[in-house]
């Protein structure tokens, strides 16, 4: 980084290529592994410029992410100017708070130097509000100052983008898991307890070590942590994952017990880090090596996504960070999402794998409808294989056993991942035929077993209405059974009205001729609010008749609208009380209790 303008957003960023082609090509990435999406990162370059020898070059956009330097000798140097105001894990940002960038958005690939050795030099920007500055990544350093400005260094372009830079005043804590340093830092305001975020992060980074046989496979790790007011998410690197999360979902001094927000987040981080074993170094054959101009279409990413989402919170409770009524909650509300998604009947998980890039990437208001998520229904085969394995196979054969294997036969020596190699070392590890389960749990739509494959482990699954759109189920409502009329909408509140975001297919609202966008304001001539609607509706019954008020952009409309029933699509588990000894003794080998 040579120059970073803070109020305008601009890095400036100079890329030297010793030996470069007469007619160097260069380019960006279209997309960032971990988020698969076609984000073109080189729509954000504002100028680019190239010199050779003292002289300036004619620089050339031949499509969407590359140009050619024509006329270089010995040494070409490229300088791009970036626009960067992408708050998000996986873009680049800059203001006069910080710095947080993704080699992908800012650092060119001179083709056919991909696989050279890069040095990068981070320089402090010239600006007086960045002297508090600090550097944090987990590229290795070879000479840097107390505050981590100076040299980098990266085997080759793939690790030169797979570390993540945090430039600003943050807050760093440290531990040691696996053996090998790890730091957890925070940028963003907030009152955390970070004594005892490390804590607990030590005892799941432990665990997930130890899952995967011990020794860590990286020489240190960072959490890149961003507090903000609202938002969540985050990407996985093979040293490190950027994380945002809400400020309020951390711990404070004054807070003993683990709400379900700090679960929140700690299941983000148990996500990320399992990432670490499970994508970053276990991938498909289809990134290996990752093609960063175009999509890299794989119909395992429920292998990835959904495995990882099965073990994110398994592990937190192995670790003990939460008691198993949360891990059974915190699943119910996983079995909540596939429940209430009528897509699972359309889109099965290879297709939804297969179309990530244009389906879960690029959801509209129908997503629910007609496709479904490889990371809950991913999470949902990965449960009824590891159940169906430890109930089944004579050889005591677990999913924790096959994502062993996987590690030490794929991810530990760099083999990719083939289409067909999850499925067969599941049958060869359980000496099971599993065809038949496969066929449906990944090629079929139809809804798995699970209440029967529960069974056997002494968990009962029960289904409810939902109770408003603050209902993310994984709790009973007291065991009643009631189904009040519903719009068969989800909806957010508004100044005025609320908005129907989704309507469910064949729902009432759909019924009515209502549409996505809609802001809903009267039932029956009264006004509606997102906090009394649900009580409004209760007045109600089944096939009743009434009259509704939406203004659709600025027109009003007025539908009539026969409501239906509430679908029993809110799902929650239970220990079952009956269970016969052994059921109980396999659900204590499942959760690890
Ligand atoms: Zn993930």
């Amino acid at each position: 980084m040579c120059h970073a303008d803070l109020n305008r957003h601009i890095y400036e960023v100079e890329c030297l290529v010793e030996n470069p082609d007469e007619d160097q090509l260069i380019t960006l990435p279209s997309w960032i592994p971990g988020s698969y999406l076609l984000r073109e990162f080189a729509r954000h370059v504002v100028s680019i410029r190239a010199t050779s020898n003292g002289r300036e070059l004619v620089v050339e956009k031949l499509d969407k992410g590359t140009w050619s330097c024509r006329g270089a000798k010995k040494e070409l140097a490229v300088t791009i100017q970036v626009y960067a105001l992408d708050r998000s894990v996986r873009g680049a940002y800059l203001d006069e708070t910080r710095s947080f960038f993704n080699g992908t958005c800012l650092f060119l690939c001179p083709k056919g130097h991909e696989d050279q050795p890069v040095e990068l030099l981070i320089k402090v920007p010239a600006d007086s509000r960045c002297t508090k500055w600090r550097v944090a990544t987990s590229m290795r350093c070879s000479d840097v100052d107390n505050n981590g400005f100076g040299l980098y260094e990266a085997e080759n372009y793939d690790e030169l983008i797979d570390h993540p830079f945090e430039i600003s005043y943050h807050d760093v804590i440290a531990f040691e898991a696996g053996g090998v340093p790890h730091e957890f830092i925070i940028a963003g305001r907030h009152e955390a307890d970070l004594e005892r975020v490390a804590t607990d992060l030590c005892l799941l980074c432990e665990t997930h070590n130890r899952f995967f046989g011990k020794t860590a496979p990286f020489e240190s790790y960072r959490f890149l942590g961003l507090a903000v007011g609202d938002g969540y998410g985050g990407l996985e690197h093979r040293a490190s994952s950027s994380l945002i999360f809400n400020r309020s979902d951390l711990p404070t001094r004054q807070e003993s017990g683990v709400s379900a927000s700090y679960q929140r987040f700690l299941g983000l981080c148990s996500h990320e880090y399992f990432h670490s074993w499970n994508v970053k170094r276990i991938k498909p054959a289809a990134f290996s090596p990752y093609q960063l101009e175009r999509r890299n279409l794989t119909r395992l990413m429920w292998v990835f996504e959904g495995i990882t989402s099965y073990y994110q919170d398994l592990l937190l409770l192995r670790s003990e960070l939460i008691g198993e009524k949360d891990y059974l909650r915190r699943l119910g509300q996983i079995l909540t999402r596939v429940y209430r998604a009528p897509g699972r009947f359309k889109q099965s998980l290879a297709e939804a794998s297969f179309d990530a890039w244009d389906k879960l990437y690029k959801p509209d208001a129908n997503f629910n409808n007609v496709a479904i998520s490889y990371y809950s229904k991913g999470a949902l085969v990965a449960l009824a294989l590891d159940l169906t394995l430890r109930r089944d196979s004579d050889s005591a054969v677990t999913l924790d056993l096959v994502m062993l294997e996987l590690w030490k036969r794929f991810g530990m020596v760099g083999i990719g991942v083939a289409e067909d190699d999850f499925e067969s070392l599941v049958e060869e590890l359980s000496g099971c035929d599993m065809q038949e389960f496969f066929d449906v749990a990944v090629r079929g739509t139809e809804d798995l077993p699970l209440a029967n494959v529960l069974k056997g482990f002494g968990v009962k699954l029960g289904f409810r209405a939902s109770t408003g759109p603050e209902d993310l189920g994984g709790w009973t409502s007291g065991g009643s059974a009631e189904q009040p009329p519903s719009l068969g909408a989800k909806y957010a509140e508004r100044s005025f009205g609320v908005e129907l975001t989704q309507l469910l297919d064949g729902g009432s609202a759909q019924a009515a001729g209502l549409i996505p966008g809609d802001h809903l304001i009267a039932i029956n001539g009264l006004k509606v609010t997102s906090a009394k609607l649900d009580a409004q509706l209760a007045r109600f019954e089944e096939e009743d008749e009434i009259l509704v008020n939406v203004f659709r952009d600025d027109e009003l409309v007025e539908r009539e609208m026969t409501l239906q029933k509430a679908p029993l699509t809110t799902c929650f588990l239970d220990f079952d009380k009956e269970a016969c000894a052994d059921s109980v003794a396999r659900r204590e080998l499942w959760l690890g209790t």
